[in-house]
């Protein structure tokens, strides 16, 4: 181990020496940091600004990380090998940026060894969800690299994290609710003996990985802004003046990377077309058991809901239009419920659980994928060469294997070097990683992108987006594009998931394939695929009805029971001789006995009882229809009940963890209307 090597190398002076990025080396004497310095192959460079005050030099030696004090001890480079002695596994890998990529990457090179060093412009300014740090997702592939990069981190992210891939994921419309396509991201996990995807807090997994990767190794507050790659070593320079050597240097300085400029010259990332809201709700959905994350597909907009575990639930909602669009104060809840108004309860009830102040707004930027990632001794790791649109989560993931198999590829590159007794072969290492990262990059990279543009497309009626045609849609005739999609969707998905998760894992040496007893799914998964109806019958939730429309003020909810015995029966005057609740509506339209509604294996179902102005029912896409006389007629949430047809009692029919606020149904009344 590096640190070993360092320590032993640590002798009288070890206690100044300690590898920290803290403030350490005040004790020590300016003038013998200076000999220090020009003493080391690996050295600090002194900044070289001119009329330079004492004090400014001696803030620039406060900050230097220990790695600039272990690099004054160390030994040479590789590459000064002499011939015929086993060179020492000491090669200094310089990271640029301290992101998940970075981390991950610093990570798994000290487990293997060698000496690295990270470069982090603001720790606290990762690239996330900005002050609020939103939760990521972390799949079964970058897990599964993740155990084998390090057992004791992987177990702590996956303790930290909230499972969801043991429940139903997918796709769904965002006005009606209804599944379009459900993915299985647990079978593919299980087959192959890897662990299942979870959604973990950013700043969690930040701190798990930099505690484990030790804050010895990295350096906050060090902006690196160029380099130099001379042949035998790279040049570091931070934007303080200071300089540091090593024998190659790791881009993994995000989508606006300043290694990957310096590299390649400036390129304009690409707009994705969308800007993205993200926040987080205090909001427990009533599905909370059965599904784990949804991506609500609409034209033009999209919206992914997430649950992160601690009664919190995490939502991103994304709007086609042009990049650098700003919201007034206060205003982006607001535009929110405009935009997702009409959509379906699952999107409204969380922007409406959601403080303004957890709102972000950020404009969808990825790069187009590179043949070339880098060249001689610098390469580049994670969003620095292919960010992409979030659309998968696995820009992260990513990050992890191209870790995992960078620090691979230089340790085979080390152990080639021992047995052939020449210096270790950095350049060809790090081109043997970029080839074997490049392509399995792009796939993923062009199927996020592809999951935006069938967001684009999406219309599930024909009309939509029609402009003078758009009255079609009241005959909500399903769009040709939605049912073929769909008939293609359904059979790529599972094999496309199966290679997106599993699809790296072959490669994980040392790695056992294992399951987890923890991860058990719900007997009930399988079903919950095949069947929808089995889905809603899980619901957890109470089911209401919601007083809306004109006469809301003069309602009460009503909750239904979910006891077969306990039917409702809704009319203009109580009946307290009949089984289960009575409700007494005083509605123009109202029968004395006007209907009921009952529970059978968690479905509920309406009677009309021969009323005179009878039961109506508005479905979830917009049906509206008369129930029979009695006839139990099976109805779901969010449907609209009315009963009367003009001056009718009208209720939106709810399920919910928590019973309905009624003052902040009425204020929403029109927000939740969905027809
Ligand atoms: C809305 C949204 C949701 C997402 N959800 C997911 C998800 O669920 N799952 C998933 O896997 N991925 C997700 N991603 C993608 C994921 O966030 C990125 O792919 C991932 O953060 C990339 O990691 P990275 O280390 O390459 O880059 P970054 O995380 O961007 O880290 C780069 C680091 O480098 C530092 N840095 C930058 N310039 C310099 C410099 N000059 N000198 C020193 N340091 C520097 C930065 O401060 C930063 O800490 C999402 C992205 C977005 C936008």
């Amino acid at each position: 181990m590096a640190s070993t090597v360092i320590y032993n190398s640590l002798t009288t002076s070890s206690t100044v020496f300690l590898r920290t990025h803290l403030p350490i080396l005040s004790q020590y004497d300016e003038q013998h940091q200076s000999s220090l310095i020009y003493n080391s192959k690996y050295y600090l460079k002194k900044p070289n600004f001119s009329g330079q005050k004492k004090k400014e030099k001696k803030e620039i030696y406060v900050k230097c990380s220990a790695a600039v004090a272990e690099s004054l001890q160390t030994s040479p480079a590789t590459n000064d090998v002499i011939a015929g002695e086993t060179p020492e596994k000491k090669l200094r890998i310089l990271v640029a940026g301290g992101g998940i990529g970075g981390l991950v990457f610093a990570l798994a090179a000290k487990k293997k060894g060698f000496d690295v060093v990270v470069f982090e412009k603001d720790l606290s300014a990762i690239r996330g969800e900005g002050k609020y740090r939103g939760p990521i997702q972390v799949q079964s592939n970058a897990l599964a690299a993740l155990e084998a990069i390090d057992m004791d981190v992987a177990e702590k992210v996956m303790d930290a994290g909230c499972v969801t891939g043991d429940r139903i994921n997918g796709l769904v419309d965002g006005i009606s609710g209804n599944w379009y396509v459900k993915f299985d991201t647990f079978t593919p996990a299980v087959e192959r003996g890897l662990p299942v995807t979870r959604v973990i807090s950013r700043m969690t997994l930040q701190q798990i990985l930099a505690q484990a990767v030790g804050e010895e190794v990295i350096m906050n507050e060090s902006n690196v802004v160029s380099f130099k790659d001379d042949g035998s070593k790279v040049t570091v320079v931070l934007d303080n003046g200071t300089s540091y050597e090593g024998d190659l240097l790791v881009g993994a300085d995000g989508i606006w990377s300043k290694v990957r400029t310096n590299l390649f010259g400036h390129t304009e990332a690409v707009y994705s077309g969308y800007t993205c809201y993200t926040g987080i709700a205090d909001f427990v959905p009533a599905d909370i058991d059965s599904v784990g994350y949804r991506v609500f597909l609409g034209h033009k907009q999209y919206f992914v809901s997430s649950d992160v575990g601690g009664g919190k639930m995490q939502w991103y909602a994304f709007h086609k239009e042009s990049a650098g669009g700003a919201d007034q104060p206060n205003g982006k809840k607001q535009r929110l419920l405009e935009i997702f108004g009409g959509w379906c309860d699952n999107v409204t009830d969380l922007l409406v659980a959601t403080d303004e102040e957890a709102i972000l707004r950020r404009d969808i930027y990825d790069r187009t994928p590179k043949f070339t990632w880098g060249e001689g001794r610098i390469t580049l790791l994670g969003d620095s060469v292919h960010a992409m649109q979030p659309n998968l989560g696995q820009g992260g993931c990513m990050a992890i294997e191209d870790s995992y198999e960078l620090a691979r590829g230089l340790e085979k590159a080390w152990q080639t070097s021992v047995e052939s007794g020449k210096p270790v072969d950095v350049v060809s290492s790090l081109r043997s990683y970029e080839s074997a990262r490049k392509l399995r990059v792009a796939i993923i990279h062009g199927l996020a992108r592809m999951a935006a543009v069938m967001a684009t497309t999406y219309k599930p009626f024909l009309g939509v987006g029609l402009g003078p045609l758009s009255f079609l849609t009241k005959f909500k005739i399903p769009h040709p594009g939605r049912v073929g999609g769909r008939v293609f969707i359904s059979p790529a998905m599972p094999l496309m998931l199966s290679w997106v998760l599993g699809g790296n894992s072959e490669k994980l040496e040392g790695r056992v394939p294992h399951c987890r007893l923890s991860e058990k799914a719900n007997n009930q998964l399988r079903r919950w695929f095949e069947d929808d109806d089995a889905l809603e019958r899980a619901l957890s939730g109470e089911w209401f009805l919601l007083p809306q429309g004109n006469d809301a003020e003069t309602l009460e909810p009503i909750c239904l029971s979910r006891k077969e015995d306990e039917p409702c029966t809704i009319g203009r005057v109580s009946h307290e001789d009949l089984p289960g609740v009575s409700v007494a509506l005083r509605s123009p339209q109202v029968s004395e006995r006007h209907a009921r509604i009952s529970c059978k294996d968690g479905a509920f179902f309406l009677t009309d009882l021969r009323s005179e102005h009878g039961t109506w029912i508005t479905d979830k896409e917009g049906r509206h229809y008369r129930v029979p006389p009695n006839f139990p007629t099976r109805f779901h949430p969010s449907d609209i009940i009315q009963f009367g047809s003009d001056k009718k009692a009208s209720y939106r029919v709810k399920v919910s963890m928590t019973s309905p606020n009624l003052a902040q149904n009425k204020q929403n009344a029109g927000v939740l209307q969905t027809v």
